[in-house]
């Protein structure tokens, strides 16, 4: 059978525990074909791990969207944005596109900095990606600002915050307490404009865990190309981060990986579901 195509918009990571690099990993592991439209390339200072961002050429974008719409990708998914205008790039090439799913993991602060990408890109994501997105798979910190509730701190708290963003039109919504949320426990809200279920697994070590929410965002992408439904996309990708983030490592002094292929080549994580 044909392998299903998959796309990610997003920056690189150098240092390739996320961004595009944990993207295409994920992909892979997943059997799609994993392909790329750069928006940024993010280097780190080997001495202090300090972050260096640099946007790639509006235009340099819209040529490798046009490329990659070209070979007609069955699920796109969005990571580091960075400016309104890439924002609203990428809103445009899922609706040029013949994709049938669009998963925006709603990036705002790369992980190392504290401070949010661009105000203005919240609005533009509220605006352009979520009345599009077939999944939108926010933290808590990004649940609080795509809903305007602010911080987030149980799970009737962001229960609210995915009715909102529900409302505001993703038909999919997963807010990822993950190791945020206080407790023994990894737990994710995932609603469907019907249902709110809690995802849960143990919580694992958090030191070696870059690239989680990359890496979920992906798995999702690729389990809706290979047919699954939302749910069972979102529950499944729970399952394969979860076996990646128990064997996350360590890369330096600064930063631990997540195991993108651990679910494959290691051990398999349940995940539990219950309905709240
Ligand atoms: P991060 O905060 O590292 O960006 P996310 O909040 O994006 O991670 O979480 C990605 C996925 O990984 C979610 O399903 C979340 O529940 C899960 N997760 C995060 N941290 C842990 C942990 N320590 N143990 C198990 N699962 C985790």
């Amino acid at each position: 059978m044909a392998l299903k195509k998959t796309l990610t918009i997003a920056g690189s990571d150098t240092s390739a525990g996320a961004g595009m690099q944990a993207d295409l990993k994920t992909f892979q592991e997943h059997n799609t074909y994993g392909m790329v439209a750069l928006t940024a390339v993010v280097a780190m200072d080997p001495e202090t791990w300090s972050h260096d961002v640099t946007a790639l050429p509006i235009e340099l974008l819209d040529k490798q969207l046009k490329t990659a719409l070209s070979i007609k990708p069955d699920a796109i998914k969005t990571g580091m944005l960075g400016t309104e205008e890439i924002i609203g790039r990428a809103a445009q090439a899922f609706k040029d596109s013949d994709a049938e799913y669009f998963v925006v993991d709603p990036v705002m602060v790369c992980k190392g900095e504290d401070e949010v990408l661009n105000p203005g890109n919240t609005e533009a994501m509220i605006k352009e990606l979520l009345p599009i997105a077939t999944v939108v798979t926010p933290n808590l910190f990004e649940a609080g600002q795509l809903s305007g509730l602010g911080r987030l701190t149980s799970v009737e708290a962001m229960k609210t915050a995915a009715q909102i963003i529900h409302d505001r039109g993703a038909q999919h919504v997963v807010i990822k307490g993950g190791k945020a949320l206080e407790g023994e426990e990894a737990v994710d809200l995932y609603y469907d404009g019907e249902t709110f279920t809690l995802l849960t697994t143990d919580k694992f070590q958090s030191s070696y865990n870059h690239g989680a929410g990359c890496t979920f965002a992906a798995a999702v992408t690729a389990n809706l190309a290979n047919g699954l439904t939302p749910r069972e996309a979102v529950i499944n990708a729970k399952a394969f981060v979860a076996s990646a983030i128990k064997n996350g490592w360590k890369m330096n002094d600064f930063v631990g990986p997540v195991q993108h292929g651990a679910y494959n080549k290691v051990e398999k994580i349940d995940v539990q579901t219950k309905e709240v």
